[in-house]
This record gives C-alpha cells, structure tokens and sequence, in this order.
C-alpha cells in the first residue's frame, strides 16, 4: 500500500485492501468490479448531487477555459469569486462579509483564529478558549481536531486541547435522566454550559462552536428548546456563537441552513461540503457585521489581514458553487429537501417498533436509524452493503443523507434495503 489511508485501521488495511471506486452514475458509486451501490449518505455527508453532475462539469470546464487559476491576496481577485461571495451573503442569515478556503477544517481554523483576532481587537486578550460539544466533530487541523470531542481524534496527537472547554452533547434518547421532558433536559445542558463558564471564568471564554444537528457523532438532533436555551447563556457571558454548518448548510435539515431550521442566530458559519457538492475542495466562514467591524478595526491598524491560503477563493472553486447556487434555487431547496426527507420518514417509520431499534429520526434529508448497540448497527449496515447501500455506520447509529438528486425510486430503494437488512438479523 503506497497511500496512509484517514480514518482507516492501518494493520487491517494490510490484509483487507480499501474498495477501489472508479465511476459515478447519478447517487450511484462502481467500484472496480463493476458492483455499482448506492451511497445513502451522499459519501461523506457531502455529494449532494450525486457522482456524475453533468452541469458541474461544464461549469468546471468553461471556467478552466477562462482563468484557470488567481488568488485573493493583496488587492486581486477572480472575479467570479467575488460573484459568490455577493450570492452567498444574500442568502445567509445575518452574514455581511465571507472569507474563502479549502476545506471544512480550515474554515475551523480560520474561525478560531477570528476568535483571538476578535477579542483581541475588543482589547479583552484573555477571552481565548472555545467550547465546544462532546461527540462534535469538527475537522482534523490542529485547532479543529481540539475541537472535534471524539476522542480517537485526539490520540497521540498532542493537540492545543487546553484552549478547549468541553460540554455535554444534546442527545436527548441516551443521555436524559429518567422522567426528565427534553425540554427540561435542554435546560440542564444549558446550566452545565452556565456552569463550565462561570467556574472558567467568562473573561477566559471567547466562542462556543456547534453543529446544529450533529452528524459524525450519530445525527443527534438538537431536543425541544435547545438551542434557545444554549443562546441564552452565550448571550449572558458575551460568548461568541459559531455553527459549524460543513453538513447541514445548504438544504440538508430542510431550510437552506440548519440556522434557520432551528433558529439560531450565530456570529459566524463555517461551510464546506455542499457549497461545491464536492466536486471541487472549498469552503468558506461567514461573519456577521459585528465581527467583521472587529476584524477590519484590527487589520486596518495592524496594516493587513495576515491570513490567508493560495487556493482560497479559488475560481474553478467558485464558478462551481455558482452552479450549485442555481440548481438548488432551480429545485427549490427546501419544498424538495422537506418532501424526499418526508419519503425517508415514511420508508422507516415502519421500523420504529422492530426488534433492537431504538429511534429512527430525521430533519429534511439527514435521518438516522440508531439501534439497542453496536453489534446490530454493524451488522445491518454491512447488510445492505452487500445489498448495495452504503450507510455510514457510527457506533449504534445507521447515518442516511442521501443526494438531493435521488428520485423518489431511490429513496424507496434506500428505505426498503434498510428495512430488509434489519429483518435479516431477525
Ligand atoms: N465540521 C463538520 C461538521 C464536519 O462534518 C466536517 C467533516 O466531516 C468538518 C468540519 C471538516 O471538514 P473537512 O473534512 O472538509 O476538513
């Protein structure tokens, strides 16, 4: 094996060599063998239009064709970067100002680092460390991995996790005390957070970063009241809120962004994955007014914004994004996310009182089967590999995010292997 494979089993690799995929056709990956599959969780949680979209090759290809290559740095920019930057603060709730980059975890990076520059800027140094959530993930740079609250993520890394506080996750099905309502289990998750402030004292806390609904941790759904309850205690001790939106942004739980899914009202937004559908490594932070008037408060003195990466705001990136744009607009995201994610809820409402299930939930097209242990999960979840569907298995949990492209045959299709993967282990 030439490649170190992310997330993989190195010793198990040795003797179990990955599946090698060579085409896309539509929500469906062929691996070298010719077995073709669904991907029901769109790869990872991010080719929202499928393996082979016929429009992104254009648009990739006529941008080739015009400027293949510029930067943002220092007074230049492609100018259809600049275009996407106009269209996507037009469309983001409360964003004035977007700074582009390449991948989930840099947009973490660069966010954290916004943090500091903000606090700084604020002349409140100490206001420095960033909580975020156990189970979150969010990406694997340095700052980001710190973050993620996985901790196979941290091991042996040696990551800066002093600038971390860490609090409980909103998973109300294992973690509510008995007889607790979740809107009172929201409530105590907020006076632990109230709490985990206060004793690090507010003047040392500077952002707290979230998913609106979670999804490496096991598409934990945020309970009744939550995130109104955690924006309470932000706004209480001045501490600035960043959605991590790398899987919910465009369309995923319904709305164009989970922000207003669920209502919440961040300072900044993290964005990656669905922005190109993936068909081009890109992503971007978004930052409210407020924020932005800090940073160019403190750039302006310092005489630069000293950050930034050659491929940001690349132009191939962009003119792809401005594609995804339109064809979202064109299938009007959320009336179509919210009727195939109906589909999905209809397809494995039927499992709900299944032997070994637990909870089957969903918001718009993220949905997840989640069983009494592991065991079951893993062996219904390589069931319906060999029947052709690929779920992301996460401890108990079965993930389903599936392409926005998928027809109402492939939701049948993905629900109806699901279901026969559970009775199979009956
Ligand atoms: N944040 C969230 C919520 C994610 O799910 C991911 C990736 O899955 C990241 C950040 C990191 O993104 P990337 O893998 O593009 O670095």
């Amino acid at each position: 094996m030439a490649q170190i494979f992310p997330f993989t089993d190195p010793v198990a690799v040795e003797t179990t060599p990955p599946t090698q995929f060579v085409r896309g056709n539509g929500v469906r990956v062929v691996d070298a063998d010719g077995k073709s599959y669904i991907d029901a969780v769109s790869a990872l949680w991010c080719a929202s239009l499928g393996f082979s979209p016929e429009r992104l090759t254009r648009a990739m290809a006529d941008q080739m064709g015009k400027l293949a290559y510029y930067h943002s740095f220092m007074g230049r920019t492609p100018e259809v970067a600049d275009q996407l930057a106009a269209r996507l603060i037009a469309r983001l709730p409360g964003m004035e100002r977007v700074f582009f980059g390449t991948s989930g975890s840099e947009a973490v990076e660069t966010a954290s680092k916004f943090v500091r520059y903000y606090w700084n800027a604020k002349d409140r140094p100490q206001k420095k460390r960033i909580i975020s959530r156990e189970g979150a993930y969010h990406g694997s740079g340095q700052m980001s991995a710190a973050l993620t609250g996985l901790t196979y993520c941290h091991d042996g890394f040696d990551l800066p996790l002093d600038a971390v506080l860490r609090t409980g996750r909103p998973h109300y099905l294992r973690d509510a005390e008995p007889g607790e309502s979740e809107a009172d289990f929201s409530k105590r998750r907020a006076r632990e957070l109230d709490a985990l402030i206060t004793a690090a004292d507010p003047e040392t806390v500077g952002a707290f970063i979230g998913e609106p609904a979670m999804g490496a941790g096991g598409v934990i759904l945020p309970p009744d009241g939550y995130w109104a309850e955690i924006q309470n205690v932000l706004a209480k001790h001045d501490v600035l809120l960043i959605a991590d939106e790398i899987i919910c942004g465009f369309g995923r739980t319904g709305e164009w962004f989970a922000c207003e899914t669920y209502d919440i009202r961040p300072d900044m937004m993290t964005l990656a994955k669905q922005l190109t559908a993936s068909v081009f490594p890109m992503s971007a932070v978004a930052v409210s007014g407020k924020v932005y008037e800090a940073i160019e408060a403190l750039a302006g003195k310092n005489g630069t914004l000293g950050h930034g990466v050659t491929y940001g705001g690349h132009p191939v990136g962009a003119a792809v994004a401005l594609e995804c744009l339109d064809i979202y607009e064109e299938m009007d995201l959320p009336a179509h996310v919210g009727r195939l994610g109906n589909l999905i809820a209809d397809g494995l409402a039927r499992l709900r009182d299944a032997p070994g299930v637990l909870d089957v939930r969903h918001s718009g097209m993220l949905a997840a089967v989640e069983f009494n242990t592991d065991a079951l999960a893993r062996a219904v979840g390589e069931e319906a590999e060999r029947m052709g569907v690929f779920f992301r298995i996460i401890g108990s949990v079965l993930a389903i995010a599936p392409p926005y492209i998928c027809t109402d045959a492939d939701i049948e299709e993905i629900t109806s292997v699901m279901r026969k993967a559970v009775e199979a282990q009956a």
